[in-house]
């Protein structure tokens, strides 16, 4: 007889928990899933996915300009905001479906609520009590806002899915991921866009040359890239949001969106109670297989603040499945996590960056090619690709592969899986190019910079 009415039992329908739930399943769990929101988390309703819709929705009008010097003639594009939300909802909600028919299909049990810990093997389900010999924390993420007079007047990520109407004006606060993706997915669609980022140059922690081609090209499509710049206020006049700086402009705008980071969701969830360490942003803690300081008490995700990625989340899933229910340990590897940057042009990157090999004392000997995309001769558009290569003098290894360009992302992914497999820039140059690509240059730098 069981002690307990599940094996598994997860709060957070996200990328993580998902996987993690159905492997276990699959592996013969009793695994049940607690979800307060829409199931597939961040990643499925508030993130990757209508992102890229949106990237792609906004490259469309820098497409009809350069199909002009292909001989094309395009009348002047208009664009519907109203019709591209629907559209993206649609997807979304065929996408929930199927993240319920995975769970469903594999056997979980899916209940509808806020989660939370009564101990460490007893769990409140709207009310309900139910018990588990392992209990996963896969509750993903919130966006962070600083704390300036009027922060409430601006939006998050989370509202941006969801306006009623496209800003004409943005102001974006913030050089991460978030801020970058939707400077170019507004200004694609035509909104006039200020991102406002408190340091000398945005994308901390990517690779320099990458951080200074995106700024350039950001800037020729339009952008108003404002560095060294904070907002200190914000207030409402009439229609329209005061943005006032710490240079004391004041930025006339219709939206402010706030893209500051993000911090784990593990607040009311017990977790504390039933002893529980948190880190100081409220990340779990947990060991490299995933547990946390309550054995049996596992996290993973957003909310353990590693690396906030969702193949990363799904790896995690995956070795905890493997792990628990498997009999096969197997924990994950962070090195050489790829990852992109859905900007216009988008950014592709693994491995270290210059400036890292060089902080972590490697002898480096880079490799730098900027050009014109093939696409452009004829386009007339004035972008430049850069392609980077960071190599080990001593033993020849590369350490990191970075991009800005078309299709960075897509390059990239194959890139990820050379340094996985500790190629040497002997076997770059070996490989043979596919013509006419971009791709190709990566085989055929030869001269270091
Ligand atoms: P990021 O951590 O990428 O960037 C946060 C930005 O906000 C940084 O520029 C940071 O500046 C700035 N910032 C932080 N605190 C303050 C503050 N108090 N005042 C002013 N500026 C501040 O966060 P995002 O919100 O953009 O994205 C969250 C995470 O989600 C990403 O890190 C990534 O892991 C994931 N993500 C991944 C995507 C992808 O794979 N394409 C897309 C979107 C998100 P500073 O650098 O100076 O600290």
């Amino acid at each position: 007889m069981t002690r307990y009415d599940f094996d598994l039992f997860t709060i957070g329908a996200g990328s993580g928990g998902v996987r993690a739930s159905r492997m276990a399943a699959a592996y013969g769990a009793r695994v049940g899933v607690a979800e307060v929101s829409r199931l597939g988390g961040t990643c499925v309703n508030l993130g990757c996915v209508p992102k890229k819709l949106m990237v792609y929705a906004s490259e469309f009008s820098a497409a009809a300009e350069d199909a002009r010097g292909f001989g094309w003639t395009v009348p002047q594009p208009t664009f519907d905001w109203a019709t591209l939300i629907a559209n993206k909802d649609r997807e979304i909600a065929r996408l929930n479906g199927i993240y319920r028919e995975l769970l469903e299909g594999a056997g979980v049990r899916i209940m509808e609520g806020r989660a939370r810990l009564r101990d460490r093997h007893t769990l409140e389900v709207d009310g309900k009590v139910v018990t588990a010999d392992r209990i996963l924390v896969s509750t993903g993420g919130h966006p962070f806002k600083s704390e300036i007079p009027g922060n409430e007047l601006s939006i998050t990520s989370d509202e941006i899915f969801h306006l009623d109407r496209q800003p004409e004006r943005v102001v974006i606060a913030g050089g991460g991921y978030i801020a970058v993706e939707f400077a170019g997915i507004l200004n694609g669609m035509g909104s006039q866009v200020t991102l406002v980022y408190r340091g000398p140059l945005f994308l901390r922690g990517f690779d320099d040359d990458v951080r200074s081609t995106l700024a350039n090209e950001l800037r020729k499509r339009g952008i108003d890239l404002r560095f060294e710049t904070l907002i200190d206020r914000l207030e409402r006049s009439g229609d329209e949001l005061l943005a006032t700086t710490n240079h004391g402009d004041v930025i006339k705008t219709d939206q402010v969106l706030s893209a500051m980071g993000r911090l784990p969701n593990t607040a009311g969830l017990g977790l504390e109670e039933v002893g529980v360490e948190l880190s100081d942003r409220g990340a779990v803690v947990v060991d490299e297989n995933l547990e946390s300081s309550v054995p049996g008490i596992y996290a993973l995700g957003d909310c353990i603040d590693r690396i906030a990625l969702t193949p990363v989340a799904l790896s995690e899933g995956m070795a905890l499945a493997e792990t628990l229910f498997h009999d096969n340990p197997s924990v994950v590897d962070y090195t050489n996590v790829p990852s992109a940057v859905f900007s216009q042009p988008p950014i592709g990157t693994v491995g270290l960056t210059e400036a890292d090999a060089r902080n972590q004392g490697f002898d480096v000997i880079i490799y730098r090619s900027t050009f014109k995309p093939m696409i452009h001769t004829l386009s007339g558009r004035d972008e430049r690709t850069m392609m980077k290569l960071v190599v080990d003098r001593p033993s020849d290894r590369v350490l990191g592969v970075h991009m800005v360009g078309p299709d960075a992302g897509e390059i990239i992914q194959g890139m990820a899986v050379a340094l996985k497999a500790g190629a040497t820039k002997a076997v770059f140059d070996a490989t043979i190019g596919i013509h006419p690509t971009a791709a190709e240059e990566f085989v055929t730098m030869r001269t270091p910079v």
